[in-house]
Formats: C-alpha cells, structure tokens, sequence
C-alpha cells in the first residue's frame, strides 16, 4: 500500500502544504500541524525537459499534479512518454536529511497505468 504523504494543515485557516510548511503561506504564522494525506492526485500539466541534467539524464518529465484535499504539488513525472493533464497518479515525496544547501525534497509521480504494469 502506498505511503501516506507528509503534510502541515494551518491552525488557523485550514490550508493545506506538502511538503510540510513552518509557516502558513496564507500569512498566518507559525500555526502548521503535521499530519498526512492520501498519496493520490491528477496530473494538471506536464512538459518534457530537453535539457540534460546530472541527476536526471538526457530528458525527464516534470509537471504539476492535484491533490483532492487541495494542494497543488509540482514534481517529477516517472515516465517516458508524455503523460496527459488528468492522468490519475501516485505521489511520493522524497525527503533528505539536511545538508551544506538544507533539506531537500524530491516529489515524483506515477502514472496509475505504470502502476498497474509494474505490479
Ligand atoms: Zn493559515
């Protein structure tokens, strides 16, 4: 089963951020509470990046994927061919330990048809 997604709702207001935020983005403050959200979203755009990059080779997808409870998260997409706005996929995030540039996350998404052929 999939992991749930790391997350911070506002005290005060109810927004929603993933990855986790100290800060409500909406000027609240300091009033996030950790909690976790389902690992599901719909991809909203995509593009493919022609450009190389060390980590990421030759060319990789990138886009930007909804969240039902509200965020919209912008990550890597795990496929090869374009994926269409509106493909359901699974998201992951990725989360490093701090180090010289801070904490850095990776979110990553899945198409669910790869899902379904990897599984
Ligand atoms: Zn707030």
């Amino acid at each position: 089963m999939p992991e749930d997604l790391a997350a911070s709702r506002c005290d005060s207001c109810s927004h929603l951020s993933s990855p986790p935020q100290g800060y409500c983005p909406e000027g609240c403050g300091d009033t996030m509470v950790e909690t976790v959200i389902s690992p599901e979203g719909v991809l909203y755009a995509s593009t493919v990046i022609h450009v190389p990059h060390p980590e990421f080779g030759e060319r990789y997808q990138v886009g930007y994927a909804d969240h039902p409870e509200g965020p919209r998260l912008f990550g890597h997409v795990e496929a090869d061919a374009l994926v269409e706005p509106g493909t359901r996929v699974r998201v992951a995030l990725e989360l490093s330990d701090d180090d010289e540039v801070g904490r850095r996350v990776r979110t990553r998404f899945v198409p669910h048809t790869q899902q379904e052929v990897g599984a």
